[in-house]
């Protein structure tokens, strides 16, 4: 039997979501000796990047009626391509709206928002985040099948490549099926990048002064590709909008690299950044809690270390 697991795509190409929702099946599947077989619709990156997180199978689902999101319709074909007791969707907006209409369809329990690799099988026990981020529920599935989210960068993504191939399937839809779709996306946020799917982010506390210090975090985000994030309180007085907020209270996010510029570390940032690959503290005071966390830390005045490091990447890159 196969675990199932819905790749979600944007605009064609996969979510680092997708990638992590893989990762989380491909640990349950070592364990039940199963395989993961992808669902992806309408993608045009290349199968190889699920096969690098485990997925043996992907089923590939080229339709014009699922070029627009919608729900119900997603949910069918998915229920109608499983045949296993497990099915593994990332926990983002699009797919957590159809999972539980996928749970309805197909027999199953739901259970949400995992945060961490099952500590059990049989029955399957897993731990899930609730009360919007401030408590730790332990779940368990007595019987019967499970449709699982898993909460973006909680678990992470876990390379686990494996001989894949794919397969175009063609499923039974037709316009009866999409009862609702999306017809219009209008972005209110200016993310250049998208926090959550951000590889590099740099980050700036109350260290930073004001909001009018904001223009060398910017810089150095722009040479690097990166996106911007806060501390709580730099949200909280305005200094930058609420969608940078990271931590325990805001986003979470595990980007190859976190720069944490004039934050002090307080264990409530770091619920939402340590899992980071590797993190970089710039802070003037050397006994900054945040040293402890960092693999590398500067430790001197923002003012003066941004635009030397500015500098540095700017001779880097030849710009
Ligand atoms: C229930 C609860 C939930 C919370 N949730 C979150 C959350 O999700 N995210 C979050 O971030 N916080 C959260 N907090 C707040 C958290 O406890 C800290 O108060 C907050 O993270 C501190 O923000 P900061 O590091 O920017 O500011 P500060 O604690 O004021 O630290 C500023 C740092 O900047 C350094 N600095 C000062 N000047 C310079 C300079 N010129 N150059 C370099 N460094 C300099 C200082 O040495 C200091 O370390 C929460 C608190 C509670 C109680």
């Amino acid at each position: 039997m196969a675990i199932i697991v819905y790749a979600e795509s944007h605009e064609g190409k996969y979510k680092k979501a997708a990638f992590e929702a893989i990762s989380y099946a491909k640990i349950i599947a070592d364990q039940s000796g199963e395989s993961v077989t992808a669902i992806a619709i309408n993608p045009t990156d290349s199968s190889e990047i699920l096969y690098k997180y485990g997925a043996s199978k992907v089923l590939k689902i080229n339709s014009e009626l699922l070029k627009n999101f919608s729900p119900g319709a997603y949910a069918k074909v998915i229920a109608e391509l499983n045949d296993g007791d497990t099915i593994v969707l990332p926990a983002t907006a699009d797919a957590s709206s159809f999972a539980p209409i996928l749970a309805l369809k197909s027999g199953f329990s739901l259970v949400t928002n995992l945060i961490s690799a099952p500590k059990n099988l049989s029955p399957f026990t897993a731990e899930r985040k609730s009360f919007s981020g401030k408590g730790i529920q332990t779940v368990q599935v007595n019987e019967g099948g499970k449709v699982l989210t898993i909460l973006q960068n909680a678990y992470g993504t876990k390379e686990n490549p494996v001989d894949g191939n794919e397969e175009t399937v063609s499923i039974s839809l037709n316009d009866s099926d999409v009862k609702e779709k999306v017809i219009k996306v209008e972005q209110l946020s200016t993310d250049k990048i998208d926090l959550k799917d951000a590889e590099i982010v740099v980050s700036g506390g109350r260290g930073m002064k004001g909001p009018e210090n904001w223009g060398t975090i910017e810089e150095l985000s722009d040479l690097l590709g990166a996106a911007t994030a806060c501390s709580k309180p730099v949200a909280d007085m305005g200094w930058r909008p609420h969608s940078e907020h990271v931590g325990q209270t805001g986003k979470a996010i595990s980007p190859n690299l976190y720069i944490a510029i004039g934050i002090s570390g307080a264990i409530q940032h770091l619920a939402g950044v340590n899992s980071s690959k590797t993190i970089v503290v710039i802070n003037s005071d050397a006994e900054a809690p945040f040293f402890k966390s960092a693999d590398y830390g500067i430790v001197g005045d923002a003012f003066e270390v941004l635009p030397k490091l500015i500098e540095e990447v700017k001779k880097f890159k030849g710009v």
